[in-house]
């Protein structure tokens, strides 16, 4: 039995709830055109807690006509970029001030732990904002040698691609959020944003702290609503220069596709099956206990959750028994409950879509060892699962399930090429982590591991100027660090003849 009573919210949390949730267009809030609205639901009690604009193309249309207008002719072409540095840095004072607030809200949509939000997610989005506030100042061309020297000066350019919209998931929404707009900001683009439907709130509050900020009307537009109408709208729109998008696999190929009609520039991120891979000599307490909160993090609704979990035949059975173990301890509950170490899935989509592939694991054949079913009588709870005898035939194994499921397989090859085309065995490259002692293996694996985020004796790190993206069909483009600066910026390569 869980227990789901909501705790009460603090007071700003609150007042925000309680506020209407409008569209942030050209500085003003407004009412979807067309007068639509979605439902916010929160996950662990299945009761409405607000209620939002379900914007449309027509929305879009208003949103991209005044990005450009600010682009092209606000007072944000003309504002230096020790300006865009210091706006920046007041929002992140921003956001930190109202911490508390964001971090409840978060908790409260999402369904995760006040916990996690507290130390992980917004820290997390606030220290993107510092770290993109040192870009502005620093993002130069270059001067290019040339072969008639004496005739020619050659130099380049970085300048802002233009307006750009962001399209982003439900999983980490504050964080998603400000891997995408502090970059493009610090760049000098305007933008469009797009949040989940499932989870808008703490973009809507990022919208209010922008303005409070000083961000200048039309920089940056917030448009909530569904994915196939203001994101597909937004994803087609001919006066976009580039899209952003995180979210499925599925979904990016619909984006790309949807790009085509003025060729704008996209970046994908996208999803992952990320093994972490545990060698017999690792240090087993702490493997087991970061392959256990590789995948149970965030209720398995992280794009580089450890869900395929690859042990060797030696350790195998300790390592089953270990991470159940780890399963077992975590507490079922409200996320805003402070006992609470696992909340509900985001939607009663997902929760569906993940009881599905328990089902389908069962009849595949694997083992269940802990876990397996869908839990309580109100809100999305799944059990943390652990599925052993688990193979690479097997649609558990195949496909992302983006919940609280891990599957475990064990080796016995010595072999570090076997063992690496074993766990290569994935159409996804987003990240793989290696537990071993042994240095030679641990930067051997970090070589053969087609994946663009490797973690050495940990796994779903991250950090503001650590570059983050996929191989394969995890997604284009790399986000964070000086590498998200080359998705807003166009090179620009002059020469004189002098
Ligand atoms: P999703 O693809 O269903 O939705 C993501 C976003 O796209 C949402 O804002 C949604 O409204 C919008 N969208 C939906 N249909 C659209 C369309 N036709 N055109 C334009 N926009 C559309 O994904 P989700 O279920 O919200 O998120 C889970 C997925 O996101 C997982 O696959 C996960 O791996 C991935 N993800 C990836 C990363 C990463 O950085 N690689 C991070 C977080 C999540």
């Amino acid at each position: 039995k869980i227990d789901v009573t909501r705790p009460e919210l603090g007071a700003a949390a609150a007042a925000f709830l309680a506020r209407p949730h409008k569209l942030l267009i050209d500085g003003q809030w407004a009412e979807a055109r067309n007068g639509a609205t979605i439902d916010v639901e929160d996950p662990a009690t299945e009761e409405i807690i607000a209620t939002i604009q379900g914007g449309d193309e027509a929305d879009i249309d208003r949103a991209v006509a005044a990005a450009r207008r600010a682009f092209e002719s606000g007072p944000w072409p003309r504002t230096s970029a020790a300006d865009r540095s210091r706006l920046l840095w007041r929002l992140a004072d921003l956001l930190e001030r109202h911490a508390e607030e964001l971090a409840e809200l978060e908790a409260l949509d999402v369904g995760k732990p006040l916990s996690k939000a507290r130390t992980d997610d917004i820290p997390d989005a606030i220290s993107v904002f510092r770290y993109f506030s040192g870009a502005p100042t620093r993002l130069t061309g270059e001067t290019i040698p040339v072969s008639s020297a004496g005739d020619f000066h050659a130099y380049t350019l970085r300048e802002p691609v233009g307006v750009v919209g962001q399209i982003i998931p439900w999983n980490y929404p504050l964080i998603m959020a400000s891997w995408k707009v502090a970059p493009a900001l610090a760049a000098g683009c305007t933008i469009v944003l797009k949040p989940a439907e499932q989870t808008s709130l703490t973009a809507l509050r990022l919208g209010e702290l922008a303005l409070e900020a000083g961000v200048p009307p039309g920089v940056f537009n917030v448009v909530t609503g569904l994915g196939e109408r203001a994101g597909a709208a937004l994803a087609a729109h001919p006066d976009v220069d580039k899209i952003a998008f995180t979210g499925s696999t599925a979904i990016g190929k619909r984006i790309v596709q949807a790009a085509i009609g003025n060729l704008k520039r996209v970046s994908l991120e996208l999803g992952g099956k990320s093994p972490a891979i545990i060698f017999p000599d690792a240090d087993l307490d702490h493997a087991i206990a970061g392959a256990a909160d590789a995948i149970f993090y965030n209720q398995g609704q992280t794009c580089t959750a450890g869900s395929r979990l690859f042990a060797h035949k030696s350790i195998y059975d300790r390592v089953i028994d270990g991470v159940a173990g780890a399963a077992g301890r975590l507490t079922l509950g409200h996320g805003l409950d402070p006992r609470v170490t696992l909340g509900p899935l985001v939607s009663r989509r997902q929760h569906q879509r993940v009881a599905g592939y328990l089902e389908s694991g069962r009849s595949e054949g694997a083992e269940v060892v802990t876990g397996g079913r869908a839990v309580g009588h109100r809100g999305y709870f799944i059990e943390p699962t652990v599925l052993a005898r688990t193979d690479r035939t097997m649609t558990v194994v195949r496909e992302e399930i983006f919940g609280p499921v891990v599957c475990v397989q064990s080796y016995d090859d010595e072999d570090l090429d076997a063992i690496a085309r074993f766990a290569n065995d994935t159409i996804y490259g987003l990240r793989a982590s290696v537990w071993t002692r042994d240095l030679r293996v641990a930067h051997l694996m970090a070589r053969k591991m087609k994946a663009g985020g490797i973690g050495i004796n940990c796994h779903n790190y991250a950090e503001p100027s650590w570059p983050f993206g996929g191989f394969k069909q995890s997604g284009w483009g790399r986000e964070l660090g000086k590498d998200a600066l080359e998705l807003y910026t166009e090179t620009k390569s002059v020469a004189a003849r002098l």
